[in-house]
């Protein structure tokens, strides 16, 4: 994955924020970056970053609302929180609402950017060498070419529906909400209110290709309340 890691800021303090971006550009991150809280908050939700750096006192809306509302929608979502000092309770309350990291300011630069590099190496593993995702019942898929193979049966699919199983096979070890495949997959920044059903069409497609029987499937999951899970080798 030569692609950028791509890291928003939050933070309302110009001086900060700058030198942030300074920083951060410096040693190969792409920033983005929001002044007050309601806006942090729409672009995170966007899940287009790979990692949002989260001041606690902003304008609109707080650090730690912001995050209790990222965790909610975006449950891996690396987020890391720019504690206003060293205030153990801060920094407490920041990790129990999902945080993965705080940095407490003043900081220093390098000790923000090892954070950042933590986070990501944790939460942005490298991309797999091998295209190949084997699933149950002996089917495998090839995600460079968008086909599958069980049997001597060779099974085509689009980009997105591509997608969609590659994302619920690396997260295969829990079931992945309809908001969140919207969110990362179609990238939706809608909060609510979505076309949920273009999730489930897909989902339905899919399985008439890849289940032997789409009426009960064994690969493709449905967790009541919970979204769709993929069932790997
Ligand atoms: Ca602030």
């Amino acid at each position: 994955m030569s692609e950028k890691a791509r890291i928003l800021i939050v933070e309302d303090e110009v001086a900060i924020r700058t030198g942030l971006i300074d920083v951060l550009t410096y040693h190969g991150f792409a920033t983005a970056f929001a002044q007050e809280g309601p806006e942090g908050l729409r672009m995170a939700l966007s899940g287009d970053y790979d990692l949002v750096l989260l001041d606690v006192m902003l304008p609109g809306m707080d650090g730690f609302a912001i995050c209790q509302r990222i965790r909610q929608q975006l449950p891996d979502q690396p987020v890391i929180m720019l504690t206003a000092k060293t205030d153990d309770e801060d920094i407490v309350q920041g990790l129990s609402l999902g945080a993965d990291d705080y940095v407490a300011k003043p900081f220093s630069v390098t000790q923000l950017v090892l954070r950042v590099r933590a986070v990501l190496r944790r939460t942005r593993p490298a991309e797999p060498a091998d295209p190949c995702i084997r699933l149950r019942d002996g089917l495998v898929l090839d995600t460079l070419n968008l086909s599958g193979v069980r049997d001597d049966e060779t099974i085509q699919f689009t980009r997105r529906e591509m997608a969609v199983l590659r994302y619920l096979h690396a997260h295969r070890e829990r079931p992945v909400p309809r908001e969140e495949l919207l969110s990362k997959v179609w990238g939706y920044a809608n909060e609510l209110a979505i076309e949920t059903r273009t999730v489930d069409i897909h989902i339905a497609k899919l399985r008439r290709k890849i289940e032997p029987d789409p009426k009960s499937p064994r690969l493709l999951l449905t967790v009541r309340g919970a979204g769709y899970r993929l069932v790997a080798d």
